[in-house]
């Protein structure tokens, strides 16, 4: 799942980049282990939380957003639920949303008033997006009654309700269920990550193949809602031009599929593998140079009409996509506006800063592998 954890600004302080450590490339050493995995599951979880824990959803924003090629804006609201069960088994190896979550499951008066608290922050965004740390559809995260009570709360006020979950939970007569009780469009988001199958199972350490995601946005199709794919950029174990060429080509065969394409560049968050392995110099998040070549280039591959955005979370942060902290602030905003206006033509004329050398350097030297110096 790719939710911004604190919101879009709710990122840890910077410390500079730093020399980019040389991830190992998935043929190599260093692939993940099911134990560091397995270990940073155990260590993440979140012992039962009280009732009055359970009350509190984790967290709400808005946000620039454009609807059917309207500006506009989005009310963001993350629950606090179980969570993704696949995180308590090992979990993906970017992701520590475990850490927002119960450790139980939610009864349907603790979501009821979660929903209730958030309301009173609404003011009528025509978008809302709607996150549980795991899978909306999953009903052990929330109840079904809780889903449609959720979706009823925004009849009328909002045109388009978007949700996150696992494709095994996504079934036509549930998506199509949630439209009934909504009266808008319904947005389902999946978190794909990478159409490859072979970085989706070694590097992003995902319990489901991409064909699995393919199959489910077919079956939000039928159920007449919209379907959106969450791609990540550099997930570890890649290098940086490995990982901008998993994500091009994630595009090209993804957007045969899906209606959106969000590209998440890896942001550093706790409790996680990743975060892991940057704490050994193994791993450093993806520059934004690369971000900005993944975006032009998609542009061209994706299917025509395929929306295609980006709006990092702690971008400009080490923590986050990042290049020399100087140049990062105009990019970011450039890479904004193309996400807003899908005209990504800008992105190919952006000043340079003396930092795209280094970036174009250390891919010269990634490329020699890991004992080069
Ligand atoms: S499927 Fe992976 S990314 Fe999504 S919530 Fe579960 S552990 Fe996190």
């Amino acid at each position: 799942m790719n939710h911004p954890p604190t919101g879009p600004s709710g990122s840890p302080p910077g410390t500079g980049p730093g020399p980019s450590p040389r991830p190992h490339g998935l043929s190599g050493e260093g692939t993940p282990s099911g134990s560091i995995a397995r270990s940073v599951a155990q260590e993440r979880r979140p012992s039962p939380a009280s009732s009055q824990d359970a009350r509190r959803y984790v967290n709400l924003w808005t946000e620039k957003e454009a609807l059917n090629g309207e500006r506009t804006s989005a009310f963001v609201l993350i629950l606090k639920t179980r969570g993704c069960y696949w995180a308590d088994l090992k979990g993906c190896t970017m992701c520590g949303y475990a850490r927002d979550t119960l450790g139980r499951s939610a009864t349907e008066a603790e979501i009821a008033e979660q929903v209730e608290r958030a309301l009173l922050e609404y003011h009528d965004e025509p978008y809302v997006k709607v996150f549980s740390s795991g899978s909306f559809f999953d009903p052990r995260e929330v109840p079904v009654a809780s889903r449609h009570a959720l979706a009823s709360a925004f009849r009328g006020r909002a045109r388009r309700l978007l949700v996150e979950t696992l494709p095994e939970f996504v079934d036509q007569a549930n998506v199509g269920a949630l439209r009934e009780s909504f009266g808008g469009e319904v947005e389902v988001a999946l978190g794909l990550e990478s159409a490859q199958e072979e970085v989706l199972r070694r590097a992003v350490n995902k319990n489901s193949p991409p064909s699995s995601y393919f199959d489910a946005a077919g079956r939000v199709h039928q159920g007449g809602g919209q379907a959106k794919a969450y791609l990540l950029l550099k997930p570890p174990y890649l290098t940086e031009r490995e990982a901008i060429e998993d994500t091009v080509k994630s595009v090209g065969i993804a957007s045969q599929h899906f209606d959106t394409l969000s590209i998440n560049p890896v942001h550093l968050q706790g409790g996680t593998v990743v975060e892991h392995l940057y704490r050994r110099g193994l791993y450093r998040p993806p520059w934004i140079w690369s971000l900005v070549e993944t975006l032009v280039r998609s542009s061209e591959v994706r299917r025509e009409g395929t929306r295609l955005v980006s709006f990092p979370t702690s971008g400009g942060n080490a923590r986050g996509v990042h290049n020399c902290l100087t140049c990062d602030r105009g990019l970011l905003e450039a890479i904004e506006e193309a996400s807003l206006s899908q005209d990504f033509r800008p992105l190919r004329s952006l000043p340079s800063c003396r930092c795209r050398t280094q970036w174009e350097w250390e891919q010269g030297l990634e490329s020699l592998g890991p004992d080069a110096n």
